[in-house]
């Protein structure tokens, strides 16, 4: 198809080549001496947006360096914390000295016998292969359609920046608690442990977005490379065809193929407050258009469709939150009792702190179908993964129904197996002797379970719809 003899090009004929519209590029970031990395490291967790870039273009030994400070903090916190030595959380250079002290300490006492070499060897081993393969799941998550070799290297080393942000963990840790004064407080120190490190967890996962949210790489891999513009709906090459003509193959018209003729949803364009106000209908258009993909910009305002896959996470896990509060509420006895065996009996634990959990796990979820959807078209595409990002984060919109559909209508089901009980069972040979409640249960499950199936089969179709996209 690359024609031998193709005309030069005019301005009512299409070039053989196009490039795509590149993603905004931080210009000469400053790269970090590694000297600076731990001052600059404590930084980044405040500002992740704003350094992420820079931090990105420093050298690997100023990201080892950040790294291992943050392991330090953690080493000598966790061992100040458990031994009572931290008293003053306010004095900047008490934490510092108790941090640097208290890791000397730790190492000074696992490393007097072979056998604790060998252990902290290993755990440091499986830290850092653990890093690694998170380091892997970034790449969907981070990709701009940079080369492959630019990419990786871009993840491992801000999520090496990012380990002071686990400093903040041991000062979660319960023994914390009993140096309070709040009575109050000690009595409940269980379910507020478990708030603040469900709060931790959201924080550390908007610091992991937020530092590659820029990008400042060099301009290299199939992003910035040039491709033959084709018919989007037959893949029919249309360099030398007229504009205003039809595809030879298959007849449609060359308007309908050309870049600007694909735009991003309203959404994109609206303002902070103006998104969220046109929310909703955006996942209304994302469950309803058949031809969202057909019309959608896969390579522009990328941004926006990221907030609007964060919001449906969020969303997703209120919603969770909200129906497991209720729940709750309506039987006075907690899920987790009923799930685990007893998380916690007092208000607190019942109505915020499992709602919370609950919320954070489906909300999590959700960016975890989310993400592994993206890497999945990374592995099949190689590299080519960010042209299917912005209609996966748009498609979203039916894991938010499957949830907040599926939850409902599982509390109805509850609600009805418990208001007319008891229920009879019932002698099937096949499966054998069953309780009919269950069959309800199944029922409740039912919608929740067809509106994703139902979602998978919509986000393939718009996901074809996008394979010869060229704007
Ligand atoms: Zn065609």
């Amino acid at each position: 198809m690359s024609g031998t003899s193709t005309p030069p090009p005019t301005p009512d004929t299409l070039p053989e080549h196009w490039t795509l519209p590149a993603p905004d590029v931080v210009e000469r970031p400053w790269r970090i001496p590694w000297l600076l990395a731990p001052p600059v490291s404590l930084l980044a967790m405040l500002t992740p947006k704003r350094l992420g870039p820079h931090l990105a273009a420093s050298g690997w030994l100023a990201a080892w360096t950040a790294h291992l400070f943050g392991l330090v903090l953690v080493l000598g916190w966790g061992r100040d914390l458990n031994s009572g030595h931290l008293r003053d959380l306010l004095d900047p250079l008490h934490l510092l000295r108790s941090g640097l002290a208290g890791t000397a300490l730790q190492l000074y006492q696992s490393l007097v016998s072979w056998t604790d070499v060998g252990i902290a060897a290993a755990v440091f081993v499986g830290l850092e292969l653990g890093l690694l393969v998170i380091s892997l799941a970034l790449w969907a998550v981070y990709t701009v359609g940079e080369a492959p070799r630019i990419l990786a290297g871009r993840c491992a080393r801000l999520l090496l920046w990012s380990t002071p942000g686990w400093a903040v963990l041991p000062l979660l840790a319960p023994r914390l608690y009993n140096a309070l004064p709040w009575d109050n407080l000690q009595r409940l120190q269980g379910s507020v442990s478990v708030l603040l490190l469900l709060i931790w967890i959201v924080w550390y996962l908007s610091v992991i977005l937020r530092l590659g949210a820029r990008y400042s790489g060099p301009r290299r891999g199939p992003r910035w490379e040039p491709f033959h513009p084709r018919c989007e709906e037959c893949g029919y090459s249309l360099t030398g065809q007229r504009r205003d003509g039809r595809c030879p193959e298959c007849g449609r018209e060359v308007v309908r193929s050309l870049p600007d003729y694909r735009q991003p949803p309203r959404f994109a364009d609206a303002s902070w407050f103006g998104r969220l106000l046109i929310f909703p209908r955006t996942i209304l258009a994302a469950i309803f258009v058949p031809d969202f993909g057909r019309a959608c910009a896969v390579w522009k305002a990328r941004d926006a469709s990221e907030q609007f896959f964060h919001g449906v996470c969020i969303l997703g896990g209120l919603a969770a939150a909200l129906l497991v509060g209720l729940w709750n509420a309506g039987y006075r006895y907690s899920l987790m009792r009923l799930l685990l065996g007893g998380f916690s009996r007092e208000p607190l634990g019942m109505y915020v702190v499992e709602p919370a959990l609950v919320g954070l796990v489906i909300g999590l979820l959700l960016l975890a179908i989310g993400w592994g959807e993206r890497s999945m078209h990374m592995l099949f595409h190689r590299g080519h993964g960010a042209k299917q990002t912005v209609i996966i984060n748009y498609m979203t919109a039916w894991l938010l129904t499957a949830v907040v559909i599926g939850g409902a209508s599982l509390l109805l089901a509850d609600c009805i197996a418990r208001a007319w009980g008891p229920w009879p069972w019932i002698e099937w040979q096949p499966l054998g002797r069953f309780h009919i409640a269950i069959l309800i249960y199944l029922l409740g499950l039912a919608p929740g379970a067809g509106i994703g199936l139902l979602g998978m089969m919509h986000a393939w179709r718009q996901l074809r719809m996008i394979r010869y996209a060229n704007g």
